[in-house]
């Protein structure tokens, strides 16, 4: 078998979908899993949905991902040009619509817009479409060059046969077999000497001796015309694979009203690359086991493109964002504590040890945002209400705390050295003391250094980071809160 050849086939059109981001690494995974080539082609035909700094994006997107291309603008690997406006320069599509029109499968029209519109139209993809009349068809070539002679505007069109079937196969839906009258005559070169969307796509995936495309279903009612493009020339088709569709929690096709339908949207949001990409590969598509979490070399490994699903594939944005909690426990110290820092900064202004922070949330996070909630007690002691101090397991009460809190509050102002086993210490030869179970004094400590139920560390690891003064400030007011209970 022929080396395997995959492309990522963008339109520049906006930020990068989620179903496009997925397109690409199912189509890198193809390529790589067989040791084949993953190439960059920009599909920039259509100018009216260009959109500036498109590009951009979808290099950054790449790169960020992981989803490197061994051939594309920026890498040539002597199937260029890869950018299709690039392409037409070179005049490949009029040529290769010329040898159509030669073979008798193709042919020009010169007919205008007052006579298609007075031809009948039909609702093909949710477009009116004018079901053309083959009129032009009859033109001899003595007419036909004397038109193209006057300069007479002029649109190629494919020769449709009215008879007879076209069967398209698909690697995941099979056979799909059209009746050919039931297809259009469809334009390959427009009036402004531009291939339309379709044609410039099977040159381009022909001559660029692309195996394999993987791409959304919402072409697959397209696909019998992209037969028949073959059928003229008389080349094989490539390995087709339309991809389930996308859709959100309410089962309606993923679409920027969910807020999170492009990759840009994700990073934004706090999500982290490697996770986001892991996320995307299970869209569609599931290993032979149960397991969930891959690097990207993993998927490498076992992706197998006859294990993809038709059934349209549900954005779970609460499996997301476990599974990017998953990434972040796993992520080493530093790396995490770097890319904390922002949001830690954001939520903390007083002189802290943000270091120890970070590793205090880092295991108690799904995504970066989270740790704002999770810390702001450090920044500033938040209003509670004194029913907090009541805990039935650590058979707590209000009054209880209120004497717990008396008899320790003399204890930690004399105590000079502020660190965590320290300060412990302390709380735990209170404990013995008393001679009571150690959540007796450690709970209202706690409650009342954080004014919070929940708090990503334990008190004295707390009153470590907050410092004396802080300390004893909040346990002050803690004891003032009860009385006045
Ligand atoms: N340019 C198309 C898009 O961005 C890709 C179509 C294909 O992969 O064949 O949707």
């Amino acid at each position: 078998m022929s080396k395997i050849r995959t492309r990522f086939a963008p339109s520049p059109t906006g930020r990068m979908h989620v179903g496009n981001l997925r397109s690409a690494l199912y189509e890198f995974l193809i390529a790589k899993h067989d040791g084949g080539d993953f190439m960059l082609r920009i599909e920039d035909t259509d100018q009216e949905r260009f959109v500036e700094g498109a590009i951009d994006i979808i290099y950054r997107t790449m790169e960020k991902t992981g989803l490197i291309h061994d051939e594309g603008p920026d890498k040539d690997g002597g199937f260029g040009p890869y950018v299709q406006s690039e392409r037409m320069k070179t005049g490949i599509y009029m040529e290769y619509a010329k040898q159509l029109v030669e073979k008798g499968e193709a042919y020009y029209c010169f007919c205008d817009k007052e006579r298609l519109s007075g031809l009948k139209s039909e609702v093909v993809e949710g477009k009116e479409i004018t079901v053309y009349d083959k009129h032009c068809l009859s033109l001899s070539k003595e007419e036909v060059e004397a038109n193209l002679a006057a300069g007479k505007p002029f649109v190629i069109r494919q020769n449709i046969p009215n008879e007879g079937k076209t069967t398209f196969h698909d690697e995941l839906y099979g056979d799909i077999t059209v009746e050919n009258s039931e297809l259009d005559d469809m334009i390959l070169i427009k009036s402004d000497g531009y291939p339309t969307y379709n044609f410039a796509n099977v040159v381009d995936d022909h001559t660029m001796n692309i195996t394999h495309v993987v791409r959304g279903n919402e072409y697959l009612s397209s696909s019998p015309k992209y037969q028949r493009l073959y059928d003229a020339f008389g080349w094989e088709s490539p390995v087709y694979i339309h991809l389930p569709l996308i859709t959100d929690e309410n089962h309606k096709k993923l679409s920027k009203r969910s807020g999170h339908s492009s990759f840009e949207d994700l990073l934004e949001q706090g999500f982290l690359t490697e996770a986001i990409v892991n996320f995307i590969a299970l869209l569609g598509w599931s290993p032979e086991d149960n397991t969930e979490i891959f690097t990207l070399d993993e998927l490498i490994a076992n992706f197998d493109y006859k294990r993809i699903s038709k059934s349209p594939a549900v954005f779970d944005y609460t499996k997301l964002k476990w599974m990017n909690g998953e990434y972040m426990k796993a992520m080493d110290d530093d790396k995490f504590y770097e890319m904390a820092l922002p949001y830690l900064k954001q939520a903390l202004t007083r002189e802290l040890d943000l270091k120890k922070i970070a590793t205090m949330v880092k295991s108690r996070i799904e995504v970066f945002p989270d740790i704002c909630q999770l810390v702001d007690f450090l920044e500033e002691l938040p209003a509670y209400d004194p029913v907090m101090y009541e805990h039935k397991k650590m058979k707590t009460t209000k009054e209880s705390s209120l004497e717990v809190l008396k008899e320790l509050l003399p204890k930690f102002e004399a105590q000079e050295d502020y660190s965590n086993d320290a300060l412990y210490q302390v709380l735990v030869s209170y404990v013995e003391e008393k001679g009571c179970k150690n959540g007796y004094a450690m709970w209202p400590v706690r409650t009342a250094v954080s004014g919070k139920q929940m708090t990503p560390a334990g008190a004295t690891e707390i009153m470590e980071l907050l410092g004396k003064e802080e300390s004893i400030y909040r346990i002050k007011k803690g004891i003032e809160l009860l009385e006045n209970a």
